[in-house]
């Protein structure tokens, strides 16, 4: 039997079973996050399927003075879409608002409520024969709201921009209820403060998303994707270099991965098969969209990597030749933060620094890291065109399946994060490149922000949202 407190009695009465929940078994999934580092629980779990409906929800839930975490599909990284306090708060599922509701390809743009799954927006796009380009491994589950609270990046920044840059319009429901209509479909428009950039990535503590107008982009013809063996990250950043000088904006992205991280995916996910018959110490793959004919950027492409091998900068290389050969390569990169998970506990990071830094960044950071966990393993991979690398830190070998000792591996958490992250702020970096902060690194953020920045954030809050109605202990 489910306790019904006013709230959740006042909720069904206005709403109805199917769309607020309220027994455990269903709440279950809504609040408990990806990486179930955050078990939590919530008074209601309600999915509204209007933008209306969100508005009344907020209004309802200001009057019993309770307190709302929106939640898009759930896939994030720092706990921020489930509740801190779940003795006064719902979770509110943009789920039940997942249309498409307007592709225009005259104008390149989309309009979508913000429950739409990533991959639904793309197929969408892919119809009217236009690319929208956000792309991630979580893509078939996370929600465009999420997306736009969290500020996601992924595999295509390096050309498109991260959810920032993808971004026309939005609507907003408020605090106190109102709707902010700012679907916007205009490319130039200087009328005051730009306020969509307000609520992308503020991760649903100035309000609710619920609809947005996406840009959309030519779509690739063909695309090629190539994986090089080069000897250190300095070399990896050369010839992403050398790509991007003669190929421009047809570089799409650009990702880096060590031996150790190449070796976890090919040892512990089903089906992949090696790349090359020997793991180099540093693997670079990149992708290069064809949007004309794909016979002269064959020659182009072979001449980078030939040159490159000629300046010693690249020392073995495979060009797919099959679009199933290039998704074979993919696999392996997307592979590796689920092999890392089999692989055994490991220690979070998710940094950027200015481009030029990365080669020093891993090699400083590796060291510090095994310096302060003998025996750690780290596993630095990611978007190397962006600055961004997941410098996650695997526990020794040897402590892997010890409860005690991976206990022990884990408590230091909080003492790596910070001197590394001590080290990416001492190169000009940040501490959440795409992630976002959520409840995992807000107390860093409170430690290492700009404290006149930190305050700006703070006045913002009080403004748009004076009683701390959306998502509490998150962010700031
Ligand atoms: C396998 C895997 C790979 C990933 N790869 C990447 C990657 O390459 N790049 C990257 O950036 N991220 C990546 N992520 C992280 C995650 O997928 C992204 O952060 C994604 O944008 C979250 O979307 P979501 O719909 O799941 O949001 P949720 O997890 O539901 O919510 C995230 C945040 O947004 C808020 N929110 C959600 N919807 C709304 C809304 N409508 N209005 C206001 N606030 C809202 C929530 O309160 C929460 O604070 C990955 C995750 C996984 C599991």
């Amino acid at each position: 039997m489910v306790q019904k407190t006013p709230v959740t009695a006042a909720l069904l009465d206005q709403f109805g079973p199917t769309v607020v929940l309220t027994e455990a078994e269903a709440k279950a999934a809504y609040t408990l996050d990806w990486r179930g580092k955050y078990p939590s629980d919530a008074l209601a779990v309600v999915r509204p399927d209007s933008t209306a409906m969100v508005a009344d929800v907020v209004r309802l839930c200001a009057r019993h003075d309770v307190a709302i975490t929106p939640q898009g599909g759930n896939t994030g990284l720092v706990g921020g879409s489930v509740p801190t306090q779940p003795r006064r708060e719902i979770v509110l599922s943009l789920e039940r608002m997942s249309a498409v509701e307007d592709v225009d390809a005259v104008g390149n743009t989309m309009l979508v409520q913000t429950g739409c799954i990533l991959a639904h927006a793309q197929q969408a796009a892919e119809a009217k024969d236009r690319l929208f380009p956000l792309s991630l491994g979580a893509e078939g589950t996370c929600r465009i709201g999420g997306n736009l609270s969290t500020n996601a990046g992924g595999i295509n920044v390096l050309k498109y921009g991260n959810m920032r840059d993808l971004v026309l319009g939005l609507e907003v429901v408020l605090a106190d209820g109102q709707v902010w209509n700012g679907l916007n479909r205009l490319r130039k428009d200087n009328t005051g403060y730009d306020l969509k950039h307000l609520f992308i990535g503020a991760e649903g503590s100035l309000g609710i998303i619920t609809r947005a107008v996406l840009k959309l982009f030519p779509r690739p013809r063909d695309r090629v994707t190539l994986w090089l063996a080069c000897a250190d990250p300095a070399q990896c950043l050369a010839t992403l270099n050398a790509f991007r000088g003669r190929l421009g904006e047809a570089v799409m992205a650009g990702e880096i991965m060590p031996r150790i991280a190449v070796e976890q995916a090919l040892s512990r996910i089903e089906g992949l098969r090696p790349p090359m018959p020997d793991t180099p110490p540093w693997s670079l793959l990149l992708e290069v969209g064809v949007f004309d004919e794909r016979g002269q950027i064959n020659e182009t492409i072979d001449a980078i990597v030939q040159d490159s091998m000629a300046a010693g900068l690249v020392q073995d290389g495979v060009i797919a030749q099959t679009s199933e050969q290039a998704r074979a390569l993919w696999q392996i990169r997307e592979g590796v933060p689920e092999a890392e998970t089999r692989a055994g506990p490991s220690i979070k990071h998710d940094v950027s620094v200015p481009v030029a830094m990365i080669p020093a960044l891993i090699e400083e950071g590796t060291a510090l890291l095994e310096r302060l966990y003998p025996g750690s393993r780290p596993v630095p991979f990611g978007h190397l065109g962006d600055g961004n690398l997941h410098f996650n830190l695997c526990a020794p070998a040897e402590a892997v399946g010890d409860p005690e000792r991976e206990a022990h591996f884990l408590a230091a958490w909080g003492e790596i994060n910070a001197a590394f992250h001590d080290l990416v702020g001492s190169m000009g970096g940040s501490i959440s490149a795409e992630h976002g902060i959520g409840q995992m690194k807000k107390d860093e953020l409170a430690r290492t922000a700009d404290p006149v920045g930190l305050a700006l954030m703070r006045q913002l809050k009080a403004t748009l949202d004076p009683e701390n109605r959306f998502n509490p202990g998150k962010l700031i």
